[in-house]
């Protein structure tokens, strides 16, 4: 396809008013064509009033219907993974590999929300029969499922170009759920989401769907998304970015006359707890594995781990051949000048803080690139600075070395919320860490036992979300199947009759899913 950087407003491309920049390759700095043109504010309101008027179709459409759509732009991804990955790497600095990798990581989400709505118990129906004769009072027939919220805003992330963007988790989800979706493409790669945006559209079309069911719209200067979170067409919002975006959208959505639930996944540093039982011997292989999971896709993921607590006495060995590895990295081209500056200014920081001792660092001057760094301080030191605990979204991380068990627990009770917090030493010490755990369990969305917490593995089991700021609303995960439940409510329904009720509550079960009737879970 030839891109335009125009646009998707329902089925037709936006003609836009004027230019709002274009794709810049980070590693160069150059200018990428085409220009990306912005949506005007008329394209804007007509994204919304067709979504408004899709989501009166979609959300009547059968988990099957659903289903065939999410296939058919995993399939569209699949039909231009070539155009992705040349286009990619120009746009993000990634590699091919990566594009090539999170392009099966987007399709595999479709496609397992795919699954999950044509299998169909995840509305959780559930049915209580009416008792005319019950004492004192009679029961009357309750029956209850999760109904979808509404039009959804999505904010494409720049770290996860594809997996977190335009057909990433938030879209699936919401898509899943029965909630058209208006997504704010990132500035960062206007190209890439053209491409992914015209499979969607093209899915929408091949499948039956409404038009409004999916737009797209470009814009910078946070006028569009600002707009998209304003609109009472609007009911949820998924977004990934940083704390300062992430907030400002859950201040505008709290301001409403409509209140709106906003999902932001927005900070975290992801602290890796070190026991003494993990180092000795195993110093150098410990700091090795996390060497390859501080520098993977030069740090630039949600789940780096910014932050070690590791014990003082013991600690040399692992420190050393830490600094060793990253003394000896190489630098990375990073996602766009932005986050480079912002990484650059992080060092910065840390560098100027007296109490921090830098042990390694790769300088990079080069247009976008960034080089990993380790920093030292103590926990003392830690506890009573608040500026250590701010995210560095880079490849640079924090060791913050400890006297004692109680001097950890403090520092584990001093972290804000994250997305992980991972533990490190022999399963004996877990055992008797109960303490640590139930602390971090609290703080946390997802605990690891001897492991890093880069890799999110894409399941019905993962939770990618966690107390603030790491989200907006730790009851909720971005990733994996339970994603989709940010996008529903429950809808009770009472006496109604069977003809009125959803498939899912009628007494036949002709869908077969799994229900809890009278109490009892099962396929009936
Ligand atoms: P961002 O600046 O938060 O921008 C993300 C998206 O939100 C963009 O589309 C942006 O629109 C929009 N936005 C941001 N602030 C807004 C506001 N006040 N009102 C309306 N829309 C707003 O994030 P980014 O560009 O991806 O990266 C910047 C920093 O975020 C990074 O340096 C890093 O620190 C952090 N980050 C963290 C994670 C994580 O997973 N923890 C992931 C990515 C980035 P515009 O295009 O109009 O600006």
């Amino acid at each position: 396809m030839s891109l335009t950087g125009q646009s998707f407003i329902g089925f037709s491309r936006g003609a836009g008013s004027e230019t709002c920049g274009s794709a810049i390759n980070p590693a160069t700095g150059e200018a990428l064509t085409p220009n990306t043109i912005a949506a005007t504010d008329a394209e804007v309101q007509q994204a919304l009033e067709l979504a408004a008027s899709a989501f009166q179709v979609y959300r009547e459409k059968s988990g099957a219907e659903k289903a065939a759509f999410l296939r058919a732009i995993a399939d569209n991804i699949e039909a231009v993974v070539d155009t992705i990955a040349e286009r990619g790497p120009q746009e993000t600095g990634l590699p091919e590999a990566r594009m090539r990798g999170e392009s099966g990581r987007t399709m595999g989400q479709l496609r397992m929300f795919a699954a999950l709505v044509e299998e169909g118990s995840w509305v959780d129906a559930r049915i209580e029969n009416a008792q005319p004769d019950r004492q004192p009072l009679p029961k009357v027939d309750l029956r209850s499922m999760l109904r979808p919220l509404g039009p959804v805003a999505v904010f494409a992330a720049s770290n996860f170009p594809l997996a977190f963007s335009v057909a990433g988790g938030d879209t699936a989800s919401a898509l899943a759920a029965g909630c058209p979706v208006v997504v704010k493409a990132h500035s960062s790669h206007p190209g890439l989401s053209e491409i992914v945006a015209e499979a969607v559209v093209k899915a929408a079309q091949d499948t039956g769907m409404p038009e409004g069911v999916f737009s797209m719209v470009f814009g910078g200067g946070r006028t569009v998304g600002q707009a998209l979170v304003k609109a009472p067409q609007i009911k949820a919002v998924g977004f990934t970015g940083s704390l300062a975006g992430g907030r400002a959208l859950m201040d505008i959505a709290a301001q409403r006359e409509e209140p709106i639930p906003v999902y932001a996944e927005m900070s975290a540093i992801n602290p890796v707890v070190v026991l003494n039982s993990a180092l000795g011997e195993s110093s150098e292989a410990l700091a090795e594995a996390a060497y390859g999971s501080l520098t993977m896709g030069v740090g630039q993921f949600c789940t780096n781990p910014g932050l070690f607590f590791i014990p003082a006495v013991e600690s040399d060995a692992f420190a050393h051949k830490l600094a060793e590895l990253t003394a000896a990295g190489a630098t990375g081209t990073m996602l766009n000048e932005g986050i480079c500056q912002a990484y650059r200014d992080g060092i910065a920081a840390l560098q100027g803080q007296s109490a921090v001792d830098q042990l390694a660092l790769v300088p990079s001057e080069a247009t976008g690139q960034g080089g990993p760094a380790v920093f030292r301080t103590t926990a003392a030191e830690f506890l009573k600075n608040e500026a250590l605990t701010n995210e560095v979204f880079g490849p640079a991380t924090l060791l913050v070395t400890y006297h004692s068990e109680a001097e950890l627990l403090e520092l584990c009770r001093s972290i804000e919320g994250q997305l992980t917090a991972s533990v490190h030493g022999s399963a004996e010490d877990f055992e008797g860490a109960g303490e640590m755990i139930q602390i971090l369990e609290q703080k946390a969305g997802r605990l690891i036992f001897n492991g890093f917490p880069t890799g999110v593995e894409v399941c019905h089991s993962m939770v990618h979300g966690g107390p603030f700021p790491s989200t907006s609303d730790g009851r909720s995960t971005s990733v994996g199947s339970m994603a989709i439940f940010r996008f529903a409510r429950a809808v009770s329904y009472q006496s109604f009759p069977q003809a009125a009720l959803p498939a899912e509550l009628r007494d036949d079960n002709t869908l077969d899913i799994f229900r809890m009737v009278d109490g009892v879970q099962g396929k009936h």
